[in-house]
């Protein structure tokens, strides 16, 4: 039989023979060196083991959900945390990984798992506005060096490699660059896999390290799917929200999450909703249930899948970061019973005293999804009011019930349309960051 050649930890090949054998439930080496599938040329299998990098955040842990459930993938995942996922730990059908990867260091399990695996989903990645420019170093390594090697792995075994990649790829939109923005013409704001122009601002503004980061992967991937026949597919994820995302600092965390858990948090602790710069940026929000539903009708259509980028996100739920404050108030006094909460108090920021020296925000992210409808079979369904009930009715219950009652109210502050106008830096307003 064939030997195959195998990427070392420390990068070099050496050749070991197929003979060696699968893992117990792997296929076997002639099939694995057949399904190369260089540019499309050959179909891929179905899904039946996968390989989970990230398998404990916020979207590993729901995949798992779904995907343990209907029981027929095998998947071998790796994380640092098991917290969320901590009801699968058990499940014959999974094996947990608690081990890092790098760029010097693949743990050798992986290596073979990657060998035998049908799919590589990789979630991996710091990925919190907040550490973009006051972490870059780690945020460039983490999106990018940690990365390259389990891509050209994956390129090496001819391993189909689904990469969550970042909606904020693309930046700042055109519209946003015109002496006076315009939203009226979709050619100037919307964002389409293969068409829109991927535009960032400077050097110094070091929000852009993630994206930038993000963006040289994907070329990376790309150019393996082009020179060396790696069968990939890009997710650009467009603000997904749900149960278990990020976490609320000073209780299972610390430093500022994105902005659902910031405000969580503020509703929980009965402190201002911070709007930053005013809240004008407005984002597309999917649950995360809408976004698991199509990495599993990608799983099931892995020849429609594969070679694509692709936007998961929902135009029906586009809101202003203001809107957004408003709206999750509402709900917290629904969920709460409480009706003070609908005059909780909403405050605006600078940028610069809230995430330091150096952000710049994406001013609107509406995705074009014909790609994930037509090859996928894909919509989204689930409205921006059910995501924040259930999201919101999932902090609650996990972090404001057993607190809420026993905490003083804080003294109003300004309510949400009459919020200032004037950032602190000026003096108008404090916020305590
Ligand atoms: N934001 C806000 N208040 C907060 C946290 C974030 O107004 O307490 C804003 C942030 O400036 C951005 C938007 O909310 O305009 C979404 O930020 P997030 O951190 O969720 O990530 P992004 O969508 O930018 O990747």
């Amino acid at each position: 039989m064939a030997a195959k050649s195998e990427l070392r930890s420390d990068g070099k090949r050496t050749r070991k023979s197929a003979q060696d054998g699968p893992p117990a439930n792997g296929r076997n080496g002639v099939e694995q060196h057949s399904l190369r599938v260089g540019n499309g040329r050959r179909s891929l299998p179905p899904v039946r083991n996968l390989v989970v990098l990230g398998c404990g955040g916020f979207i590993g842990s729901h995949l798992l959900d779904r995907l343990l459930d209907q029981g027929a993938i095998r998947i071998e995942g790796w994380d640092l945390h098991d917290e969320k996922i901590a009801a699968h730990l058990a499940n014959p059908k999974f094996t947990f990984h608690r081990e890092a990867f790098s760029d010097t260091r693949i743990p050798a399990g992986l290596i073979e798992a990657v060998r035998w695996a049908d799919a590589v989903i990789n979630l991996a990645a710091i990925c919190n506005p907040s550490q973009y420019n006051t972490n870059p170093l780690e945020v460039i390594k983490s999106n990018f060096l940690d990365v390259y090697r389990l891509v050209e792995l994956c390129s090496h075994h001819g391993t189909w490699l689904i990469h969550f990649s970042t909606s904020e790829v693309y930046g700042r939109t055109v519209s946003s660059y015109l002496p006076a923005p315009d939203y009226s013409n979709p050619d100037l704001f919307e964002l389409e896999e293969t068409a829109t122009p991927l535009i960032m601002g400077p050097i110094q503004n070091q929000r852009w390290s993630y994206a930038c980061a993000k963006q040289m992967l994907e070329r990376f991937i790309y150019a393996h799917h082009r020179e060396r026949g790696l069968p990939y597919t890009i997710v650009r994820p467009l603000n997904f929200f749900g149960p278990k995302m990020d976490f609320i600092p000073g209780r299972d965390g610390e430093g500022i999450p994105r902005v659902l858990a910031c405000f969580m948090t503020a509703l929980l602790d009965r402190s201002p909703l911070q709007l930053v710069d005013g809240g004008a940026a407005r984002r597309t929000i999917v649950s995360i249930h809408d976004a698991i539903a199509a990495v599993v009708l990608m799983l099931q259509k892995p020849d429609r899948a594969a070679n694509q980028i692709f936007n998961i996100g929902n135009r029906e739920n586009e809101v202003t970061m203001a809107e957004l404050a408003e709206l999750m108030r509402l709900v917290y006094a629904e969920v709460t019973g409480d009706p003070s909460y609908l005059s909780h108090p909403i405050v605006s920021v600078s940028s610069r005293d809230f995430y330091g020296e150096g952000y710049e925000d994406c001013d609107r992210r509406m995705p074009v999804l014909a790609k994930a409808r037509e090859l996928l079979g894909w919509t989204p369904r689930i409205s921006l009011y059910d995501t924040l009930l259930e999201t919101v009715a999932y902090y609650y219950r996990t972090y404001g019930e057993a607190t809420l009652a026993d905490r003083p109210a804080e003294p109003a502050g300004k309510v949400f349309g009459d919020y200032p106008t004037k950032l602190p830096s000026d003096g108008a307003v404090d916020v305590g960051r």
